[in-house]
């Protein structure tokens, strides 16, 4: 329950300072309640925080200082507060760390009044200088989009100046405009589409669990194609019938346009948005409103978790097994997860969709933690493509070819019948490798453990680990002989030489994220390409999320082995599913679809999994090893990872942990490492890891925190725990 503290009594604020606890203050005049948001000094400054109940150390209150001001907003539930506790709790981040990803909108304390912004204007674009021109560009890029001055200034690198001197030949217009004005109402009474029976049945069970209240996790489990969203809409409609709000997360900005437009079909006015493509200014429009209640419907990448919902009664994960779920920088968490903790919290409904779910939630279906709802079959007439395995071993490519006769056959086909081809390699550039036929070297990244890649249509190489680019050298880097740099193995750019050596004729599109500055720029293409636009789409796993394009009917994958190398224990259940989602591109309309596979190992378990579509006994197979194994989701696993510009008092550190390991030994846990890191420097800081694997029940966080906590980090280390990792 919320504390009222009168004025004068201590009380503690938590504040986004990275500082490890709330700071004690004196409540202001009229007093203040638990979860008010405030202004409180800190040294010579005013910073940010919430109240966060009575204050905890035993000073005289006249020795306190007084909070400054109290911000003019509705103040931070009791379920919000307790979901950060927890979220720190299991994630062992620093109350203060999440305090601050439920505060990045700017601007919360200032007062409604008005605001002055640009946009695109009507005039002439005037690009008379570089500056000029950069701010065109932005403002061409989102014509419908407004900005404050200091916003675009910063999107655009150029001053607020410039901006304002763009007014006088109208090429940018200025807009005043009352802040944050309420969002249109969503009408959940309007008819949604009439369902199939199997959607039906599975709606009707999710809006009856929305109806109860309460929480409650549902996996639905429907392959591509299956009238899912469909489903779920119905669910977010008897929750707005309710009177309480809903989010809905999607793994990838692209998809937000065309699911904005799927909502506003459906319940006549478009939701708010939240990611990182949305203005400041929307986004504190947002955060107001959401945290009013006047906002119902959100839908955002993983971020919004952290919004401030008034009464949240649902949330959506869509494509929950999507790996940029998980958060690998700063605060590490998987938005999954987080998601059925903030509705744990909050007393909300989650349903997790997808057609080739995590084993981390078939697993929690078997265990009688989620519920599971099962859509079996393609809506309407679509049928599930045919999958077949091309034998690489017969395939007899000449050197620098990829695209085996019978892939090549099929596409001639599709081309003769007008109808659309996909090539499918996840692998970002032209070449993963460039080396000097002279001497053999590989050209690698100065500061990282990984090769530069060549990225042929912007003509440069680049590191992904690092975005670091440079030139194509002409010289060897390391022999200093001449014209023999050689690309080595495809990427998708290369891929798309080779479709236009082999059908100049074709309309070939690539779709890789390096080709596209922006969402807004991708969505725009992908909707050419659903419009019929191209003959033949070359595309990385980009194209393997959502998009529908009802004219595929090929899908060829050029290196279906790809994720099978490496020791990763997470490998086949990755490629199951990436193969699975792209495979389910082709055929979404009438057309029947096939894919067809290349694969140098037809025999493989994974690849024979593939091919039949037998999840439920891939399922059980890959959780036997996982069982045994004692790993995700049948044990618990953690990973430290220290980084330090020397490699050798990283080790040190790693090695020191590695001695003490009692606490986790009293829990179960063993201990492996240190060894050298996944992607072993990055930037120029060497990266160790050591791995703690415990019994699933095991209380993992206290113990990590007690042995973590044992050691002195040196002042040029950083030690980063990650519960749960990726990769294992
Ligand atoms: P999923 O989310 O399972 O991939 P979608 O919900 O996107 O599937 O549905 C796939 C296609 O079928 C979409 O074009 C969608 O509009 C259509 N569809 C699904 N259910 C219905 C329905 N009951 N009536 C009409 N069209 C539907
Ligand atoms: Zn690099």
């Amino acid at each position: 329950m919320d504390r009222f503290h009168p004025e004068g009594t201590p009380i503690a604020v938590l504040t986004t300072q990275p500082l490890d606890r709330a700071l004690d203050y004196r409540a202001p005049a009229g007093g203040v309640a638990d979860g008010a948001f405030v202004e409180v000094p800190l040294g010579p400054r005013l910073v940010a925080g919430v109240v966060w109940g009575t204050a905890a150390g035993d000073w005289p209150v006249e020795k306190l200082r007084g909070v400054a001001r109290v911000l003019d907003v509705p103040p931070m539930g009791a379920a919000m507060r307790d979901f950060l506790e927890r979220a720190a709790a299991y994630t062992l981040t620093p109350l203060a760390a999440m305090l601050r990803l439920a505060l990045r909108t700017p601007g919360l304390g200032e007062a409604p009044g008005k605001r002055v912004l640009y946009g695109l204007g009507t005039g002439e674009p005037d690009r008379a200088t570089e500056a000029r021109g950069k701010v065109m560009a932005v403002l061409e890029e989102r014509p419908d989009d407004l900005f404050g001055a200091s916003e675009l200034a910063e999107l655009t690198g150029v001053s607020a100046g410039v901006v304002k001197g763009l007014l006088p030949s109208g090429a940018v217009r200025r807009v005043t405009e009352a802040r944050d004005g309420d969002f249109p109402a969503l009408d959940p009474a309007r008819p949604g589409k009439p369902l199939a029976p199997d959607q039906a049945q599975a709606a009707d069970i999710l809006r009856a669990a929305v109806a109860g209240g309460g929480y409650g996790t549902t996996l639905l489990k429907g392959v591509t194609g299956s009238g899912k969203t469909e489903v779920y809409l119905e669910a977010v409609a008897e929750c707005l019938a309710h009177g309480r709000q809903a989010l809905v997360l999607l793994p990838e900005i692209a998809l937000t346009a065309e699911f904005l437009t799927r909502v506003e079909a459906r319940f006549g006015a478009r939701p708010a948005e939240w990611h990182s493509g949305v203005t400041q200014a929307e986004r504190r429009r947002a955060w107001k409103k959401l945290a009013s209640g006047q906002a119902r419907l959100v839908v955002g990448a993983r971020s919004a978790l952290f919004l401030p919902f008034r009464d949240l009664g649902l949330v959506i994960v869509d494509e929950e097994h999507d790996t940029s779920y998980k958060q690998e920088d700063g605060v590490l968490y998987s938005a999954r997860d987080m998601a059925v903790l903030r509705a744990a919290c909050e007393g909300a409904q989650v349903v997790l969709a997808s057609a080739t779910p995590s084993l981390e939630s078939w697993a929690n279906v078997e265990m009688g933690k989620y519920a599971r709802l099962d859509l079996t079959s393609r809506f309407g007439t679509a049928t599930m493509p045919e999958l077949r395995a091309v034998d690489m071993r017969d395939a007899e490519l000449p050197g620098g070819r990829w695209i085996s006769p019978t892939l090549r056959g099929a596409m001639e086909d599709r081309l003769a019948k007008g109808e659309q081809s996909l090539v499918f390699l996840n692998r970002r550039g032209y070449a993963p490798v460039t080396l000097c036929r002279a001497c053999g070297q590989q050209v690698a990244c100065h500061q990282c453990d990984a090769r530069m890649v060549e990225h042929r249509f912007q003509k440069r190489l680049m590191c992904h680990q690092c975005g670091e680019t440079a030139p194509m050298p002409v010289a060897c880097p390391a022999c200093k002989v001449e014209g023999k740099m050689a690309a080595v193995g495809p990427g998708v750019e290369r891929m798309a030489e080779e479709v236009t050596a082999l059908f100049p004729e074709a309309r070939v599109a690539v779709l890789s994220s390096d080709l596209f500055g922006s969402a807004r720029a991708l969505k725009a293409r992908v909707e050419e390409i659903a419009a019929g636009g191209a003959d033949i789409v070359v595309g990385t796993q980009l194209v393997a999320k959502g998009h529908n394009f009802p004219q595929l009917t090929l899908v060829g994958v050029i290196d279906a082995d790809l994720g099978l190398q490496g020791s990763d224990l997470r490998a086949a259940e990755r490629t199951f599913q990436l193969m699975r989602q792209v495979s389910g591109r082709a055929g979404r309309a009438e057309k029947p679809g096939v894919a067809l596979l290349q694969t140098y190992q037809p025999e493989h378990p994974v690849i024979r999994a593939i091919l039949s579509g037998d999840e439920e006994a891939f399922w059980a197979e890959e959780a036997a090893q996982r069982r045994a194994a004692g790993v995700p989701p049948y044990g618990r696993m953690a990973g430290i990872v220290i980084s330090d510009p020397d490699a050798r008092t990283a080790f040190a550190l790693g090695e020191a942990l590695a001695r003490r390991t009692d606490a986790l030994a009293l829990i179960g846990a063993e201990v492996f490492g240190p060894a050298p890191a996944p992607i072993a420097r990055i930037r120029g800081r060497h990266r160790v890891r050591l791995l703690v694997k415990a019994p699933r029940q095991a209380p993992i966080q206290p113990a990590l925190a007690e042995w973590v906590g044992s050691v002195e980090v040196p002042r040029s280390s950083r030690l980063s725990v990650d519960i749960d990792p990726q990769s294992f």
